[in-house]
């Protein structure tokens, strides 16, 4: 069977002391293992992003960004090949892999513009001949852990911006499905990159805890769960390196009595079933205003559910796939009996799907529950799967302060005509995404992407402007060159 193995210096490697089965979710079987990388095999991935670091940081931004450019064409040009590495180990549908691939591909595209992104700031005659600039200089070899539902995206996140600024790469992808992220570095390789800018280690908290502590990392990204995210955060804090860690979603969609809800059912559709609701932007929580609203919104989503397509990820006819592991689908399907027991109600349940030929897959069907509170654990925690909760509320204020109460604070949307009702909504939510009528706001490739409150920890979001700054530090320069023969005389004031 099948070793997915690490890239170090350009080389395979398989450190095969310990291994771990990746799954295919649609089949249920084990389709190959993966190495866990030990400490001294991520010591080896460090080590050699360090010894490529001090060429690659003086290489001029557009030597880098050309890198770039052929490597976007690479990515365009084995899709087809990336989209069913996810399909066959995360198991969604190949349109909505072929989507997330897009939307990495585009973070490739905006660190194409290097050179543009990293020019710095100049001031002529900040004081009397002299002249003042800040420049980017890159941190060294930076660090990227990344979860298993995004396997090319997140990944694309981080480490395009992160090299195109001058620095090397360790990226540790999700041990759930790591084929995908493999293939990228090598494909980056193909586009020409030096060997050792870019390096990937398989592995557990083994891997994770050796790149947190390691002296030579000097900034660590992250993406996953929020318990993990604070560690994370805790963690390379106290080791002196800078942190970005996003965490888990409870992302709600206020839906308003005036709000269109042929074309609100519609969206919700996708953002809550979408990828089997295992989107850290997955609409999970519908909250209805008003009696009526509620009472529309739960007869049209269940009649538009009886259609929705469950099954393997190649047939395009299928809306979504299965959930990640068995475990997880029995944490899915523990929240539905949960909010059962505690008085709501399953209005669709999909705890017994039946794909034919696939029986022994990780699928849950959509689920829609109804009359759910906010004292239920299903409402409480991340279920991250394809269960849409419908709370009921009377007025809009108590909506948006259900909203600013919940510990996560990712996306949210609201559904309206009302431009005013929007507008106070998006000035006045506590979450970091917001989506006037649009289900998923997930910030393009030249914005930044960021929750609130424990949905991140760290000051700067994810890919856009914020990646420059949180890939680089400032450096600013303050320079005098007295003409031949004028000498400048003491002073001993503070110079202003
Ligand atoms: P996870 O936290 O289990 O794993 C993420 C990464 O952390 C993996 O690489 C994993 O190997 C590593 N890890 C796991 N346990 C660890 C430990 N004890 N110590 C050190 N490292 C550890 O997350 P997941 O299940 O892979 O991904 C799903 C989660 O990610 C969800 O909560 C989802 O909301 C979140 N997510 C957030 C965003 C965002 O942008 N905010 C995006 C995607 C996913």
């Amino acid at each position: 069977m099948k070793t997915i193995g690490h890239l170090i210096g350009g080389q395979p490697s398989i450190e095969a002391s310990r291994t771990q089965d990746v799954f295919n979710p649609a089949t249920g079987e084990v389709s190959k293992k993966v190495a866990i990388a030990s400490k001294s095999t991520v010591e080896e991935a460090i080590a050699a992003a360090q010894a490529a670091y001090p060429v690659w940081r003086d290489t001029p931004p557009l030597k880098r960004a050309r890198v770039m450019f052929k490597y976007k064409e690479l990515l365009e040009k084995n899709a087809d090949k990336i989209v069913a590495m996810i399909g066959d180990e995360h198991g969604k549908i190949c349109h909505d892999a072929a989507g997330e691939l897009q939307r990495g591909i585009e973070n490739v595209e905006y660190a194409c513009g290097a050179p543009e992104l990293l020019k710095g700031e100049f001031s002529k005659n900040a004081g009397p001949n002299i002249d003042s600039w800040s420049e980017f200089q890159p941190l060294g070899v930076v660090a990227g852990i990344t979860p298993f539902n995004f396997p090319a995206m997140v990944p694309l996140w981080m480490f395009p911006m992160a090299i195109v600024c001058g620095n090397t790469f360790v990226l540790k992808p999700s041990e759930r499905d790591p084929s995908t992220a493999l293939y990228l570095a090598e494909l980056l390789e193909e586009a020409g990159l030096p060997a050792g800018v870019m390096n990937v280690v398989n592995g557990d908290k083994v891997a994770v805890d050796t790149l947190l502590t390691a002296k030579d990392v000097k900034a660590v990204s992250f993406v996953g769960s929020t318990p993990i995210a604070e560690y994370i955060y805790a963690t390379a804090s106290a080791n002196g390196k800078r942190c970005q860690a996003l965490g888990g979603a409870k992302n709600h969609a206020i839906v308003m009595p005036d709000a269109d809800m042929d074309n609100t059912v519609n969206q919700l559709l996708g953002a809550a079933f979408g990828s089997s609701g295992e989107r850290c932007m997955a609409l999970s929580v519908a909250v209805a205003v008003g009696q009526d609203a509620g009472d529309t919104l739960i007869a049209k989503m269940k009649e538009a559910m009886v259609s929705l397509k469950v099954g393997e990820c190649s047939d395009k006819s299928n809306d979504f796939g299965p959930v990640i592991t068995k475990e997880h689908k029995e944490k899915v399907v523990g929240f539905i009996d949960s909010a059962e027991a505690q008085g709501a109600t399953v209005v669709v349940d999909g705890r017994n799907p039946v794909i034919k030929g696939y029986e022994n897959g990780f699928f849950v069907g959509a689920t829609l529950i109804d009359n759910v509170t906010k004292e239920m654990d299903s409402y409480q925690q991340e279920i991250f799967g394809p269960v849409l909760q419908v709370v009921r509320v009377d007025t809009m204020e108590e909506a948006m302060q259900l909203i600013n109460d919940h510990e996560y604070g990712n996306g949210t949307c609201i559904f309206t005509r009302d431009g005013e009702a929007a507008r106070y909504f998006s000035d006045k939510i506590e979450v970091g995404m917001v989506g006037i009528n649009v289900p998923l706001p997930v910030p393009v490739a030249y914005h930044s992407f960021g929750g609130w409150k424990r949905s991140l920890f760290g000051d700067l979001h994810a890919y856009g402007p914020d990646a420059v700054r949180f890939y680089t530090k400032r450096k600013t320069i303050t320079q005098r060159w007295p003409s031949a023969g004028v000498r400048e005389g003491k002073s001993f004031a503070f110079p202003s």
